[in-house]
């Protein structure tokens, strides 16, 4: 079978770790700091703050940015339920909005509809990889005077306009083990601004910089550096896993003919987190999933259900909202394998299987 995600994990990594595990200094340390360096370099901001997880870097951006209870965070439905709940941890509420047929993210027009006096921040994520329409985005934000906080766990390296995701606002990723750049479980906020980078630096350990003096209500967010160590070779690897996935990409868009692939806005550069076709007039996808598991290609559904579909969602009221598009997509989407690890040989076999359904 062809898996749908493989962490590449080299000799450089195994060293890393076994050098951290040598030196017995495992907590948060001179690796996290080193780590946290050349991430912010990678983005092009200032300053990187390492976090356990991609989850608990939503969170505290979000804290630190001052939303809680009352106010209100325009997102997407249609992503890893992380996001949504990141919202809901600090008491504010999420607002589900529509997204893009063809990019899969939040459709800015229908952000601005949405907004209302207790509106705070926009969350968009940058689905599978390709960034948001962040100029309609960044108008918005400056015209009603938000916050920005971009999921960016999926878009390490990519780029608008030039420019790569996390730099806009504060950006959110996660090094989760399956993300293109991975440490097992672990995550990064981004910023250009000194007193949210500080006060996230607070609120991943326990409101304290100095031992024993603790500022602020924080919370143990902390990353440590076996994690650390296995980010640092993974960063240095970015060109070369990305190059990779986007060549694998580029074939599969050149040789399936069957449905529809993946769209590159002008002026984007997409890092393929995943590679998501989608079968539309309704052919049935999950027949289209057993025949391509059959064949030993590994599948994913990105995502099957709507984050305000979810059970405890629903409770909480927001199964309601309107969102056609988004729905329509967690019928249609199927994600192929596309990561570093796959072959030649696997992409022809993925191509004429596919083409086949
Ligand atoms: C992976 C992911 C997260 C959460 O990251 P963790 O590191 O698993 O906590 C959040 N949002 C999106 C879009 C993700 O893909």
């Amino acid at each position: 079978m062809i898996p749908i995600a493989k962490p590449y994990i080299g000799d450089a990594e195994k060293n890393a770790v076994l050098e951290v595990l040598d030196s017995g200094m495992l907590a948060q340390g001179k690796r996290t700091a080193r780590f946290e360096e050349e991430f912010a370099a990678v983005c092009g901001v200032k300053h990187a703050v390492a976090t356990a997880s991609g989850t608990t870097a939503l969170h505290a951006a979000l804290l630190a940015h001052g939303i809680g209870p009352g106010d209100e965070v325009i997102t997407t439905p249609f992503t890893f339920i992380a996001t949504a709940n990141s919202i809901l941890f600090t008491g504010a509420q999420p607002v589900f909005v529509d997204i893009e047929e063809d990019t899969f993210n939040i459709n800015p027009e229908l952000v601005e509809k949405a907004i209302t006096p207790r509106t705070k921040a926009i969350m968009p994520v940058h689905l599978y990889g390709h960034p948001c329409e962040m100029s309609d985005l960044m108008g918005i934000v400056k015209r009603h005077n938000l916050c920005l906080i971009e999921d960016a766990a999926q878009s390490i390296g990519a780029e608008y306009s030039g420019k790569r995701t996390g730099g806009f606002g504060t950006g959110c990723f996660s090094l989760y083990a399956t993300k293109n750049v991975m440490c097992g479980e672990g995550g990064m906020i981004t910023t250009n601004d000194n007193e949210i980078a500080h006060r996230c630096r607070l609120l991943r350990n326990h409101g304290s910089e100095r031992r024993y003096v603790h500022e602020i209500l924080g919370y143990n967010f902390l990353m440590n550096d076996i994690d650390a160590a296995i980010g640092l070779v993974q960063i240095g690897r970015l060109g070369e896993f990305t190059k990779k996935r986007r060549a694998n990409a580029q074939f599969l868009t050149e040789n399936i003919t069957s449905a529809i692939t993946p769209t590159v806005r002008q002026g984007c550069k997409h890092v393929y987190h995943q590679y998501t076709i989608r079968l539309d007039n309704g052919r049935d996808r999950d027949e289209a999933v057993r025949q391509l598991n059959q064949a030993g290609i590994g599948t994913g559904i990105f995502y099957p259900t709507l984050c305000n579909k979810q059970e405890f969602m629903v409770e909480r009221g927001y199964g309601d909202a309107y969102l056609p598009v988004a729905e329509r997509m967690t019928r249609e989407v199927i994600s192929l394998p596309v990561h570093p690890q796959v072959s030649q040989a696997d992409l022809e076999l993925i191509a004429s299987e596919v083409n086949k359904l």
